[in-house]
């Protein structure tokens, strides 16, 4: 097996964690994320099946990719999810396999997920306010998601990451009552807030995490946390009271130069950094008959090709291409 360095950049870094994107399908349309409509959905032709995906994914952890997380668009409404998860969790090199999910249909299949060995989860939720979570996701149902948030956690997924994306204007007052509603159980979940990235559309603004750390601080005390394992870029903090909180800043603290990441989108792309939708298909050479080293090779060139990072800033400079759940967010 390869070391973990196998996957190393122009610029040194050295690529570990993997983002499959297994559909760019939602049941939401958040309004920061997809329009209410007029989008062009891949075809389901396209889109990988489980076995692809497996197969790609071993060739991944050939390289040193050894952690893998499922996305989308909405991951659950992939059919026998649990299926995906279990082939993923056979191969030999990857030690932990985690969700980033809406949580609407996760209450049906929570334990399904735990037992075909889905190590973590992360849940996006940026209102506890009902009608408010209704508007932001176009017709959400919050109930179902906090429930599907509890089947995990019986199911024995946990603690759960949330992830709230703070927009000026629209759920800036949700802050402190996130806070204290899942400040409530603080062993259970860690609430991470994330800077809006534009994309072409640019429908919003963000809030900068900066502003939401000296709101916190000034009210509940706050002090940076390095005990805690992140995912990735967030930066950790705790709260006097206990809760875990994090904060992913990609406009204000930019950390492309650590990035460690790779994407997969759901018809088969390899996603090299998030700003670039332009890299070549895996999927195209794979049903042409491509062997492992073929793919392998490929997979080494367009890591070579990665961007050394995105020109978004806070207020201006250059949109993220493509739309989030054709890239996989
Ligand atoms: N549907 C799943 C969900 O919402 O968790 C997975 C896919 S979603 C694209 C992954 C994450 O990207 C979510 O946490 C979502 O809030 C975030 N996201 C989507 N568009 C974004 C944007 N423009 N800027 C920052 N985060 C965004
Ligand atoms: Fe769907 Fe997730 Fe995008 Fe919301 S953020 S529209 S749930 S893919």
């Amino acid at each position: 097996m390869s070391s973990p360095s196998a996957l190393r950049d122009r610029f040194g870094r050295a690529h570990t964690y993997l983002r499959v994107s297994v559909t760019d399908r939602c049941n939401f349309r958040c309004v920061y994320c997809l329009p209410a409509e007029g989008m062009d959905w891949m075809r389901r032709d396209d889109l990988l099946s489980y076995e692809e995906i497996t197969r790609l994914v071993s060739v991944f952890a050939s390289l040193g990719i050894r952690r893998v997380r499922l996305t989308g668009g909405e991951p659950l409404i992939r059919r026998d999810l649990e299926r995906l998860v279990e082939g993923i969790g056979g191969i030999e090199g990857i030690d932990d396999i985690a969700m980033t999910t809406n949580a609407h249909r996760l209450e049906g299949c929570a334990d399904r997920l735990a037992e075909a060995g889905l190590t973590r989860l992360n849940v996006s939720i940026d209102s506890i306010d009902p009608d408010q979570f209704a508007e932001i996701t176009r017709g959400g149902t919050l109930d179902r998601v906090l429930r599907g948030m509890d089947a995990a956690i019986d199911a024995g997924i946990g603690p759960i990451k949330l992830n709230m994306v703070v927009l000026k204007g629209v759920n800036e007052d949700q802050i402190i009552p996130m806070v204290e509603h899942f400040g409530a159980r603080p062993e259970t979940f860690v609430l991470r807030f994330i800077e809006y990235m534009p994309f072409e559309a640019r429908w919003h603004k963000s809030v900068k995490g900066e502003t939401i750390r000296d709101l916190l601080g000034e009210r509940y005390g706050i002090e940076p946390d390095g005990a805690w394992q992140g995912d990735g870029p967030a930066v950790n903090h705790r709260l006097g009271f206990g809760l875990r909180v994090g904060f992913i800043n990609p406009l204000s603290e930019r950390f492309c130069s650590t990035c460690n990441r790779l994407r997969l989108s759901a018809d088969g792309f390899l996603r090299t950094c998030l700003s670039d939708d332009g890299t070549p298909s895996l999927a195209e050479g794979m049903r042409d008959g491509a062997t492992d080293e073929d793919i392998a090779a490929a997979i080494r060139e367009m890591v070579l090709g990665k961007r050394e990072g995105h020109d978004a800033l806070l207020d201006g400079g250059k949109a993220f291409e493509g739309v989030m759940t054709r890239i996989g967010g």
